[in-house]
């Protein structure tokens, strides 16, 4: 079949990969000069999630105070954010917490298979790293952390809690003053580089042959007729205007664009209840090589990650809550420093004089929430339209387990995730 896929970030090129590797031709339509620019260029290292980082449960936003949970919840927040927030907060129950994660377990082990399975066949390097630490600072949030706990015995996933002492003797670069309440480290997990590895991908695709990519062009809109599925081109000047719209055919259309997903499929007829949040990064140059933690750092309930990629830290989190309406418009100075000051604090926090925050990079972008914790993967709208979006925090990860189910839904196989599983992920669950 050919098949479009729509949005070059890890989403849509792991998608094209899969699709590839299952005998499809395929055209990757990217807006941006190149791939890994949208949410994927700004992703904190963080590869597969475990019960402890997933943005619903017993922890998330369980304060309402931005300094202790890492989200800034921006005045002016509207209706349609403070009911998501309510849909979320419903996961905070530790039961409601476990029946999604045990639904998404599948997916987080289907991923983990298809990235070693790329890795082993490509010997691709992408700053891959070994070892994940979450630090918990108060009492009470290590108390909240308890069913995430039980799900990691439940799941079996290999992990160590650690008191202070046991940590820092661990890990020297972790201040055992202020006190805090315990560490959870993850000796298999890995951090590893996302928009190195997409372009990695699509150096291997391009090389493989059977995978156009086009860069540079924006979908406008998608059309569905009969049998067959296409996408109609903006037009890449403002002089071409005048000239006939660009309509590129194929027999399906993966619509894999990130927070530009739900434009398109509102105007091909589905409504997502995914709500915009903005997060930020920075990259710092390390100030002082002894200061600077041997394995990724995760401050887990404010939501900041720290990973080592190279000479430099990726600090990652700052999470802003608004109104969907004004996603597209600049955040404003005050909320953007706001944001940027909880990721140089928690640096400063955990691993004092690694950062040289003064002279770090700041970057934004948006990522897509669901209000039930899972990602949409599915057949919607049409038998020739699919969709591989939402999958919030954990989108580096779950990248080539989405990829995959994709790839076997468009080949009409029965795919190899369970049932209950598929049937959480499906667009149509929100109906
Ligand atoms: C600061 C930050 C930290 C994060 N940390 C982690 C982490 O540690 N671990 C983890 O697993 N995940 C993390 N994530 C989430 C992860 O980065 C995202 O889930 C993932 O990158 C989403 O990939 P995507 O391909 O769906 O979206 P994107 O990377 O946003 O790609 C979508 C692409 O579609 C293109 N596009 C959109 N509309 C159109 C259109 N109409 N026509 C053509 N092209 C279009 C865009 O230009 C873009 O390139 C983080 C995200 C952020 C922002």
């Amino acid at each position: 079949m050919d098949v479009i896929v729509i949005g070059g970030g890890i989403a849509g090129v792991a998608t094209a990969y899969h699709l590839r590797a299952a005998g499809h031709r395929v055209c990757v339509v990217e807006r941006h000069a190149t791939v890994a620019q949208g949410a994927t260029y700004g992703q904190g290292g963080t590869v597969l999630p475990t019960p402890l980082d997933v943005w619903f449960g017993p922890t998330f936003m369980a304060s309402r105070h931005s300094a202790k949970n890492g989200v800034i919840a921006k005045t002016g927040f509207n209706g349609p954010a403070r009911q998501f927030v309510k849909q979320l907060a419903g996961l905070q129950e530790p039961q409601a917490f476990a029946r999604q994660y045990a639904l998404l377990r599948p997916l987080i082990e289907s991923s983990r298979e298809a990235m070693a399975d790329v890795e082993a066949r490509f010997g691709l390097e992408f700053e891959q790293a070994s070892g994940l630490l979450y630090l918990v600072r108060a009492a009470h949030e290590w108390e909240q952390s308890a069913a995430a706990l039980d799900l990691l015995r439940q799941f079996e996933v290999p992990h160590h809690v650690m008191t202070p002492a046991e940590c820092a003797a661990f890990e020297h670069a972790v201040p055992t003053e202020p006190a805090f309440a315990a560490a959870v480290l993850f000796e298999h997990e890995r951090t590893a580089n996302c928009p190195l590895f997409t372009k990695l991908l699509k150096q291997v695709l391009d090389a493989q042959g059977g995978v156009q990519f086009m860069p540079g062009c924006e979908v406008s809109t998608i059309r569905l007729e009969n049998g067959r599925a296409s996408v109609e081109l903006a037009p890449r000047e403002p002089a071409s205007r005048s000239r006939e719209i660009e309509v590129i055919g194929a027999d399906a259309v993966v619509v894999a664009a990130g927070y530009g997903s739900l434009a398109l499929l509102e105007r091909a007829g589905l409504r997502l209840p995914l709500y915009p949040l903005r997060l930020h990064a920075l990259v710092a140059p390390i100030a002082h090589e002894e200061c600077v933690p041997h394995v990724a750092m995760v401050d887990a309930v404010k939501r900041v990650g720290v990973s080592r990629m190279n000479q430099r830290l990726r600090i990652a989190g700052g999470a802003v809550l608004q109104s969907a309406g004004q996603i597209d418009k600049p955040l404003g100075d005050a909320v953007t420093k706001e944001a940027l000051a909880l990721l140089g604090q928690a640096t400063h926090d955990w691993m004092p004089g690694a950062a040289r925050i003064s002279a770090a990079l700041p970057w934004e972008g948006v990522k897509l929430l669901s209000p039930d914790g899972l990602p949409v993967i599915g057949n919607a709208v049409h038998p020739r339209l699919f969709v591989n979006a939402g999958h919030g925090p954990a989108g580096w990860g779950l990248a080539c387990g989405a990829g995959k189910l994709v790839a076997e839904l468009v080949s009409g196989q029965t795919p190899a995730l369970a049932e209950d599983t598929l049937a959480a992920l499906r667009p149509q669950r929100f109906q």
